[in-house]
């Protein structure tokens, strides 16, 4: 009984790792656009939904 307990605990503990991972994988690759909410590649400088501005836009743009 106790080795079933053990495993579940190591299964919850896997996907609560992985859950994590992903979400810390997701914020560094991702941007999240604070006008609809969507995720953007981070290289992108603007929305791809709505076109908001994801970053502060230089004034010499080229
Ligand atoms: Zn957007």
């Amino acid at each position: 009984m106790a080795a079933t307990i053990l495993s579940i605990l190591l299964v919850v503990a896997i996907l609560g790792g992985c859950a994590l991972l992903t979400q810390l994988f997701a914020r560094v690759m991702y941007r999240r656009c604070p006008e609809c909410g969507i995720l953007n590649a981070r290289r992108r400088v603007r929305c791809r939904q709505c076109g908001f501005p994801l970053v502060e836009e230089h004034a010499d743009s080229g």
